[in-house]
């Protein structure tokens, strides 16, 4: 159809037919029409894209609020006091005796109660705030151990994050952890995860750790087995100590039955000439059992559980007596 000459052109294109012949379809529409179906269109549309992206705006401004209003509860948190670290003590199979502490952190929420250090400090890792978390949880540690009279070469573990680990502050942070405990000359351990391993792009984790490997802190992998090390890791990158995660102590049943996974790594261990550590014993049975299969320190219920620094000190002037 003829339409007037002012008309827009809205779609224009050449078909070739079989016979040779080209034939030009053309389709105009007159500018008035135009502007009102576009009107039409803006109209109809326009209200629904504005208040999706308002939606959009306010669900981005609210996980941001709620993020920073985390972090500022952590940050608050610390500055009351709200935290502290609990000890449990790590038995030393040799002396037939307690040896250590690992340091776990415990926060009691106002209002909340106790909330699960597996939660905060995923949520802290996740808004990036471990670092700061870890550094708080150096310095209560340092309070706590000083009040103590330990005999030296008693182990102090504390738990790290694959982020920490590989951060240029670890070296700083650890140092000045070392040298405030220096007067009881404990022994420093540092849990790491596998993670930190695997996480570990640029090798800083790697020159963290054997910095201060050399300078006489150990390191010990932590929830061994659990994560998605490739045993060439271990090869890799040197440690003291294999954690067992307590998954595969548990796996030693009521009965003594054989527990495979868990014999295996610890033969890797001892192959690689490495100390094990098992985590979880809960029952006479499963400390006969690594017992008699050379762990070198064991760590759980069944020995002991955490406990608050005046507790453990307690807890520990009794063992001695
Ligand atoms: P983890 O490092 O594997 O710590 C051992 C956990 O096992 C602790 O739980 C401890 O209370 C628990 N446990 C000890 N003996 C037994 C036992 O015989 N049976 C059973 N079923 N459990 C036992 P907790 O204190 O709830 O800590 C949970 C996790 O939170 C820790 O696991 C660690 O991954 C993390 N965490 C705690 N404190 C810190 C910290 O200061 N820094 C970092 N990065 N992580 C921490
Ligand atoms: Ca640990
Ligand atoms: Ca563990």
């Amino acid at each position: 159809a003829r339409v007037a000459s002012s008309a827009m052109p809205l779609y224009r294109e050449t078909v070739s037919a079989p016979s040779g012949a080209s034939i030009g379809i053309s389709v105009r529409v007159p500018p008035d029409a135009l502007a009102r179906a576009w009107t039409q269109c803006m109209l109809t549309y326009l209200p629904v894209a504005l208040l999706a992206s308002v939606l959009l705006g306010l669900g981005a401004y609210r996980l941001q609020a709620s993020r920073r209003s985390f972090r500022e509860q952590l940050r608050r948190a610390m500055r009351a006091g709200e935290f502290h670290v609990y000890y449990q003590p790590v038995y030393g199979q040799a002396s037939d005796r307690c040896e250590g502490v690992e340091a776990l952190m415990r926060w009691d929420c106002p209002g909340v109660g106790p909330v699960r250090p597996d939660i905060f400090i995923a949520a802290a890792e996740a808004e990036g705030m471990i670092v700061e978390l870890t550094r708080h949880l150096l310095t209560l540690v340092e309070r706590d151990v000083g009040a103590w009279s330990m005999p030296p070469g008693f182990h102090v573990g504390v738990n790290l994050a694959a982020e920490h680990v590989s951060s240029d502050q670890l070296l700083s942070d650890i140092r000045a952890f070392v040298a405030s405990i220096a007067a009881g000359r404990p022994q420093v351990v540092l849990e790491i995860t596998e993670r930190s391993l695997i996480a570990d792009d640029n090798g800083q984790a790697r020159r963290n750790i054997d910095a201060l490997r050399a300078e006489g802190v150990l390191v010990a992998i932590d929830d061994f087995g659990t994560g998605h090390c490739s045993f060439s890791y271990l090869q890799r990158f040197p440690v003291d100590y294999l954690k067992i995660d307590k998954g595969f102590v548990q796996a030693i049943g009521p009965a003594g039955e054989e527990a495979p996974i868990l014999d295996a790594i610890i033969a890797l261990a001892h192959r690689l000439g490495l100390a094990v550590v098992a985590e979880g014993v809960e029952t006479q049975l499963q400390f006969d059992y690594l017992k008699a299969r050379g762990v070198t320190f064991l760590q759980g219920y069944f020995l002991a559980r955490p406990m608050s620094a005046t507790e453990f000190a307690r807890w520990y002037a009794g063992q001695q007596a």
